[in-house]
């Protein structure tokens, strides 16, 4: 890229495209959204919205912009491809179509000898009878598509299940893979730009209530130098496998037997969101930094500790975070709704201690 984009256009006006515009403002950079409705968390920033479908095109935003991004992993590709032949879009094409179907992702985790459960893509009941009699029991089915947050997925424990879980997701194409017998969920955020600069951030462990991620503790405990170079390596293999432009999410199983891939997400993630306040660049600028071809910012870690509390469905008692140390509030604007993202807390601390005295007060946010 020689020369760098000032007007950036992102495909979505939720919380991602809105932290964005928050880190991106402060380089210079102006944005656009291409969102459903003038409530949405990004078109509530003032700055140039393109925020209905019915009355403004997206060939404005397109005209708009410098650059395009995107919010969602389930962004049209054919979309994105007709887009890009007239402005860069980044990430590109093909980290959109890998990403956006479990298949695909898990076909490039074996080219790449990422290890990832073992899987099988089904689309009838006998293929799913077959599957499960080669992968066995724990398994998980899940559709290939368009699963967020645990939606679309069946745990199967006993073949008794078998028909009812094609009954409530099948139908369609669906992925069945061996059940992970993890210790924990790690998820690592890595950045590379077209000048192919690479930068990773620390590992982080998530905590996950009813598929919905609740909390990110970062970096993650007990983590030696050995694991996080093989996590970077996994990364890098990806980033480079697929020329890609921003930030790139990777989640993952830690088992005893090692890091075990589950999928990506071709964007800025909730897994990130400590970093507005724990890293010295927050995945929003770095990613901003990344698609308008900038240098990529330092993802430090600013104090021993950091962590993110997810504020799920109802907004809660949030001015008891207002006078307490190292504790940051972020809301999108959202209104409340069950299961609905309203805006996380972000936490640094020097210690373990003083982290879970934090997590202690804040006890209402959690599950
Ligand atoms: P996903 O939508 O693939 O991120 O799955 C949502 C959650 O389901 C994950 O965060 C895990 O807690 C759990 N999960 C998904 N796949 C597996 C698996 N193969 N084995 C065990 N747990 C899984």
């Amino acid at each position: 890229m020689a020369n760098v984009a000032n007007k950036i256009g992102v495909l979505g006006a939720g919380q991602l495209g809105r932290m964005l515009a928050q880190s991106g403002a402060p380089l210079g950079k102006e944005f656009g959204f291409y969102g459903v409705s003038e409530n949405e968390p990004a078109a509530q920033l003032g700055h140039a919205f393109f925020a209905s479908k019915e009355t403004k095109s997206l060939g404005d935003l397109v005209t708009f912009s410098d650059v395009i991004t995107y919010e969602s992993e389930n962004t049209d590709v054919a979309l994105v491809r007709e887009i890009a032949k007239t402005t860069p879009v980044y990430p590109a094409e093909k980290s959109l179509y890998m990403s956006q179907h479990r298949g695909r992702e898990k076909g490039l985790f074996d080219q790449l000898n990422i290890p990832c459960a073992p899987y099988q893509i089904v689309d009838s009941l006998e293929s799913l009878q077959q599957a499960v009699e080669e992968i066995g029991l724990p398994a998980v089915l899940k559709t290939t598509t368009e699963g967020y947050d645990g939606k679309g997925q069946f745990v199967l424990k006993e073949s008794t299940q078998i028909e009812q879980a094609w009954a409530e997701i099948g139908g369609k194409e669906l992925v069945l893979e061996g059940f992970i017998d993890f210790q924990r969920e790690l998820s690592m955020i890595a950045v590379r730009n077209a000048n192919n600069e690479h930068v990773y951030y620390p590992l982080v462990q998530n905590v996950h209530h009813e598929g919905i991620l609740r909390y990110t503790i970062a970096p993650a405990r007990q983590v030696s130098e050995a694991l996080q170079q093989q996590a970077e390596g996994y990364m890098q293999g990806l980033l480079d496998a697929l020329d890609h432009v921003g930030v790139l999410t990777l989640e993952l199983f830690d088992t005893l037997d090692g890091l075990v891939a589950n999928e990506m997400a071709p964007r800025v993630h909730n897994s990130g969101h400590w970093t507005q306040d724990g890293a010295v660049t927050d995945q929003f600028e770095n990613h901003v930094r990344a698609i308008t071809g900038m240098p990529l910012g330092d993802t430090s870690v600013c104090q021993p500790l950091a962590a993110m509390i997810n504020i799920i469905g109802k907004t809660g008692p949030v001015e008891k975070v207002q006078n307490m140390p190292n504790v940051f509030l972020h809301l999108y604007g959202k209104e409340e709704r069950p299961n609905r993202k309203l805006g996380h807390i972000n936490i640094v601390a020097d210690s373990e201690e003083a982290l879970f005295e934090t997590f202690k007060a804040l006890s209402d946010f959690l599950p």
